[in-house]
Formats: structure tokens, sequence, C-alpha cells
């Protein structure tokens, strides 16, 4: 159990309570935040409460008070966590991986920072130029991707508005020699658009703030962020970020990183582009469309490195394929609209995957020989997006929250199904401890055929004019009976869906009610194949480079293009399958207030964050549970020699009988538990004894 400071900062380990409660719990949680205490563990997960002001706990003198020190031998930290992972990953050669989960503004993305800087801190003691070339861009990359990921929010100033999952393989001494990242699902809606009080992406703001004179007149851009409408309603909110600073900060992360002068420049290239394409203004003249300011065309033109007719002809146009005809159909004034919106995504979207993907090259690891250097080993950090709960739920908080029910799902298979069925498979005697399992709700998402993704699947599918409500339509038929789906035509008596567009999922977390306007618009997430051959065509190899399908005629264009919320389920499948495959760490992360305050514990809005983590049922399984077990054979190899009922070797008639001669010869008796295979012992403390007996 972890070490006790005091008892006046509360208890280091829920698993210490008298008794497990939600108000013993809570009064522990509320000590211990106000006592300044932000981290508790429950066994190895560690419960993170924001701070929301900057505590002196993570200088080089904490590192070294953690570094290879065993995890209850401190008190709790993230570090404790982190150096549990490296050492799993550096003496038992085991991948790991570090969930790190919470609400938007929890502090999961200042924690993961937090832990990598750790990492870096404790590795590489021989200062090896590449280790330490790998280590450097790790970290910067935070900066980078912040910058075009992340937004001020009603939640959070900084908010990650996509998911991000980074691993680091280490060689066979434990030091970093490469990474990868995968980045998952970026709100790219928010590029057109923003909810009062929020701001589009930092980079917006950046750009215009910390770019000198001399670049925003090249690129024909202004200071003031109120002159472009895709991000004048944030321009002029208050923002802890530091836009110019953030700016400069970030120019200089993309050369440590490699970017090229002419990458940095398309860069922002991109971002102007942007910026002038929300300024562009449609009308009609009889039947033909114009765009009002072609001043503006041909600065998007000049910008993206090709000719204004082109941008004008891929905003005004269409190519269609009828039979053999190819024809080009002129667009109504909302059409271009739509268009231009969905082309601004669309690059934005493309800029940040390709920014993703140029750090991984230059991070990945190459020439590793594992038959002369051993097993290369990894660590993964997760730091992805929390449950969301906003006035108005939409296609991406559906995305986002199917995201946290498959790694509820996760946790619940490893940390508590998992638990509770080694202790029956091994015959030891167990107090079964319910738990919601949200099975149900995962498979009401993504199960084929008939979950809500198919069927928006096939909504999408239909030719024809498909709208949101032909799609309620199809939820309301096929899952009416569903226990975690409504909507207000199957429950026309609840007042709380107000709305004909409405349904709602009972999430694990709790109810969602989520509006229809804009699935099938977002999931078919439709770019006209024009814009993506002007990309191609542009005369700026760079930007070439990002959109190689731009390359096919409408013709050749076949296949359809699997749909957003698709592509999302399989890229969440492949990433629980990953994080399963690893030895995993949790991080939960709690929000103490909404106000981002330091003094505030709201006790209501924790206690439901502590329900819907499932920390109660956390505690309780680790309570009646064993920190280690190992089998009876394994066990006597590493312990023998500390008895002489089995050093050199045993007469006894079987490996469970020496193990339990050897426990009875050192008094442990009291604190084991002997299964068919396996042994297992409730507390790390009789395990440090046997490790220091087995030192001597
Ligand atoms: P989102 O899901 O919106 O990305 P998040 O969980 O990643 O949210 P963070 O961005 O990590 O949240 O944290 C929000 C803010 O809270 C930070 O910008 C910082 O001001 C504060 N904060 C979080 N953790 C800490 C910490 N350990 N020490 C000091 N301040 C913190
Ligand atoms: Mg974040």
């Amino acid at each position: 159990m972890a070490e006790q400071e005091s008892l006046e900062f509360g208890k280091a380990d829920f698993v210490l309570l008298d008794t497990v409660t939600m108000p013993e719990f809570m009064a522990n949680l509320r000590l211990r935040f106000e006592k300044g205490r932000i981290y508790t563990f429950i066994g190895e997960v560690v419960v993170s409460m924001n701070p929301y002001k900057n505590l002196n706990i993570y200088g080089r003198d904490m590192i070294e008070q953690y570094k290879g020190r065993e995890l209850y031998e401190r008190p709790p930290h993230l570090f404790a966590i982190a150096d549990a992972a490296y050492k799993a990953m550096k003496r038992r050669s085991k991948d790991t991986c570090i969930v790190i989960s919470g609400e938007s503004g929890a502090g999961k993305t200042e924690a993961s920072k937090y832990i990598m800087q750790y990492i870096a801190a404790i590795t590489n003691p021989g200062q090896r130029a590449e280790v330490e070339r790998v280590k450097n861009i790790l970290l910067k990359s935070n900066c980078v991707l912040e910058a075009f990921g992340n937004a001020k929010t009603n939640r959070n100033d900084n908010s990650s508005r996509f998911g991000k999952y980074m691993d680091i393989n280490f060689d066979f001494k434990g030091d970093p020699i490469g990474g990868h990242i995968n980045n998952y699902l970026l709100e790219k809606s928010r590029v057109i658009v923003q909810q009062p009080g929020e701001r589009s992406f930092h980079s917006f703001y950046q750009l215009l703030q910390g770019g000198s004179d001399q670049m925003l007149r090249s690129l024909h851009l202004q200071k003031d962020a109120s002159a472009y409408s895709y991000i004048s309603p944030g321009a002029q909110l208050k923002c802890s970020i530091n836009d110019g600073a953030e700016f400069k900060a970030v120019a200089d992360a993309m050369k440590v990183i490699g970017f090229k002068q002419e990458e940095i420049q398309t860069v922002y290239k991109i971002v102007a582009a942007i910026l002038h394409l929300g300024n562009l203004k449609f009308s009609v003249d009889g039947d033909t469309p114009l765009i009002e300011n072609s001043k503006v065309v041909s600065i998007i033109a000049d910008l993206l490195s090709t000719k204004s007719e082109m941008v004008e002809k891929a905003l005004l146009y269409r190519t269609v394929a009828t039979g053999r005809d190819v024809i080009d159909k002129q667009h109504t004034e909302q059409e271009a609209t739509y268009g231009r919106d969905a082309f601004a995504k669309a690059i934005y979207e493309r800029l940040f995957c390709w920014i993703v993907t140029h750090i991984n090259d230059v991070i990945e690891v190459k020439n590793y020989d594992t038959t002369i250097h051993g097993k290369n080993t990894v660590i993964g950090v997760l730091d992805i997006y929390g449950f969301e709960i906003f006035d108005n739920n939409s296609f991406e908080q559906f995305c986002i929250n199917y995201c946290n029910e498959k790694l509820q799902q996760l946790f619940i298979q490893l940390v508590l199904k998992q638990e509770q069925e080694e202790y029956q498979r091994e015959g030891i005697p167990w107090k079964h401890i319910d738990y919601f399992n949200n099975q149900v709700i995962v498979d009401l998402v993504e199960q084929q055929h008939k979950g809500i993704i198919a069927i928006l699947d096939d909504a999408c599918m239909n030719v024809g004019k498909v709208t949101d409500e032909m799609f309620l339509e199809a939820l309301n038929n096929k899952l009416g009976k569903h226990a975690h789906f409504s909507s207000r035509k199957l429950c026309a008596t609840d007042k709380t869906l107000e709305f004909d567009r409405d349904f709602r999922i009972k999430h694990y977390a709790g109810d969602v009610i989520y509006s229809v306007s804009g699935f099938i618009d977002k999931n078919k997430d439709t770019l006209f194949q024009d814009f993506k051959r002007l990309m191609y065509n542009s005369s700026n190899p760079v930007l070439k480079m990002m959109w190689p399908e731009g390359k096919l005629s409408i013709t050749e264009v076949t296949k359809r293009p699997l749909t957003a919320a698709t592509l999302f389920k399989n890229s969440m499948i492949a990433l629980v399958d990953n994080l399963a495959s690893k030895e995993p760490y949790y991080v939960r992360c709690i929000k103490p207030n909404d106000k981002k305050s330091p003094q505030i514990f709201d006790e209501e809005r924790c206690r439901h964050q502590v329900e819907y983590l499932g920390l109660l049922e956390n505690v309780r399984v680790r309570r009646a549970g064993f920190a280690y077990r190992q089998t009876y054979e394994k066990f006597l190899h590493r312990y023998k020699m500390i008895s002489e009922f089995t050093w050199p070797n045993h007469d006894l008639p079987s490996d469970k009988d020496a193990v339990k001669k050897l426990i009875e010869s050192h008094g442990f008796q009291h604190d084991v538990a002997y299964g068919k295979t396996k042994i297992f012992i409730r507390t790390p403390r009789t395990l440090f004894t046997l490790e220091e007996l087995h030192a001597k």
C-alpha cells in the first residue's frame, strides 16, 4: 500500500478507506484536494485532481525521488505510474500503456506531458546523440500538435480537439529510440463554426498575433482576427494561451522536428488560405453563380500555388459523370458555400494529418535489428477526449462518447472482469462485485447491421436526397425497443426530449441527447473531387503530396469511400485491440469544478465523475483482490534460495506444496491464497520482503 505521509493528508490509497462507501471516498478525495495532494492511488491506478494552479511537484528533485522506486514506496504521483510502466517494460520486456481518461479540462494532456517528461528525464544516461534527438522531438511534438489540434472551448482554454495515442519505442538498454503518433478524429467542423464563447484552433490566432508584418503581408493577412469570418466570433475572447509567444515556440519546434523552410511556409499558406476562403462571398446572377470578391480568389490561388480560374471553377462547378459523358454542373449558391466549407475543413484536416505523418517519419524506428539487440519494447500513452455532454450534442459528441464507451469496456475487461474471472478460475474464494457492464451500449453503437453506425451508413448509401429525419426514422424503427435508446417519437410524454430531431442514448456516464442535424452530412463527409484535383495540380510540391487521390479523374473515382463514422469505429477497434495487448496503467483525471478554480471542490460534479469512472468498484475489486500473482513454478524459480526447504531442490509432492512450505517458513501464510496454478499475494509489502531476502 502507498506510503502514508501523514493522516492529516488523508489516505494515500483509497484501498485503505475504513469502509468503501461514496461518502468516505468523497471525504478523502476532498481532504486531499484541499491539502494540495492531488494524486491518490487505487492500487496501481492513479486518481488525479486538476489543481488549477501550478504546483512545485514536477522538478528534477521529485523525479529523483521516484526513479527506480517501487510504486508503493513513495506518495502517489504520476511519476510513480510512469516509473512502474517503465520498469515493467525494462525488467520484464512487457509492452505497457498508460491510459489517461477524464472529461474535458480534467488534466489529461497536462498529465501526458508530465509522464513524457519523466520518461525523458530518466533515460539515456549515456547521452547518446540519436536518443537525445528522438527524445527532443517527442517532447517538442506536443507544442506543434496543440497549436493545430487544440482550441479554447467553454470548458478548457486549451482543449484537445483530437485524440492522441503515442507509442514510445525503447531499445534493450531501455532508452527511447523512436515513436509513433496515432491521431483520432480531429473536430474539423470547428474550422468553419464555433459555439458561442469558443475559438477555432489556436493556429489561426497564433499566426495573426505572432507572424511578422512581412510574413502577414506575404500571406495577404491583417492582424485583426475579426476580419476573418471563420474565426471572427472568437477574436475578442480572452484566452490563457499566449498566441504570439506560442507562434514562435511552434515555429522553433517545427524546425527542431525537421520541417524544411518551404514546408513551414506551406503550413502557414494553408492556414491563411482557409481564412481567406471564409471571406468569399457568393451570389447568383440569374442562373449563374458568382463570386463577388474575385480579389480574394486570386489570393487563395496564389497561396495554394494554382490559378485563379481553377479555384473559381472548383468553387462554382462540379464535374459529374453521366454515363460516358463528363459535364460541368453549376452549383447553387448554397452548394457553393457547402463546397467551400467542406474544402476549408478538408485542407485543415489534411494539414493536421500531414504534420503528424511528418513527425512520425522522423522518429520512426529504423535499422533496429532484433536478432542483435533483442526485443524493442513500447510504452504507449493515450490522451483522448473525455466524455462530452454539451447543450447541443452532435455527430462529434456521438463519436467521442462512443470512444469513451469503448475505453470503459476495456477498463472493465482488464481491471474488473479479468480480475474476477481469474480468481474464479483459480478457485480462490471470492465475493462477486457488481458493476455495470456497458457492452450493451457499445453494441448499440457499433454492432454490424443493427447498430446506430450501421443504420447511419445505410441511410447515407441511399441514392437521392437523404435527410437527417429519414435517419432518425430508421433509428426509431430499428432501435425502438432498445433499453438504452429513445427519441421523442418513441416516448412523446418525455419532456426532456424537447425536439423532434433529438434522440437519446443512455450512456454509462449518463444520458446524452443528440440532435440528428448534420449527421448525414458529417458522416458522408463529401468533398467534391474537383477540389482534390485542384490541390493535386498545385505547383507547390508539398501541397501536391498531401492530395495523392486528386490524381484520379471523375470517371476513375468508382469506390465509395468509407464513411466518417465507420472509419472512426475501425480506428477505435484497432486502438482497443492494441491497448488490450499491452500491460495497462491508468490515470483517472477529475475536474474539481467548472470555474477553473483551485479552491472549489464541487461535491456534485466530483461525485458524478467518481461514479462514471467506476472508481468505487475499482476500489472494491482491488481491496478484495491480490496485488501479485505468479505460477508456482516461476515463483519457486525466483525465491527457492530463501528457504532451506526448497534450496537447492525440494522433495515435496508438488511445486505448490513447496511454495506453501516456503511461505510458512517466513510467516507470510496470512497474506496469501493458493490457487490451482498460482500463488496470490495480497499486499505488496510481502513481495518487497521476499525481494529483499532474495537480494541478500
Ligand atoms: P480536454 O479533454 O479538453 O483536452 P484535458 O483533460 O486534456 O482536457 P488539460 O488541457 O490537461 O485538460 O488541462 C486543462 C487545464 O487545467 C490546463 O491548461 C491547466 O491550466 C490546468 N491543469 C491541468 N493539470 C494541471 C496540473 N497538473 N497542474 C497545474 N495545472 C493543471
Ligand atoms: Mg487535452
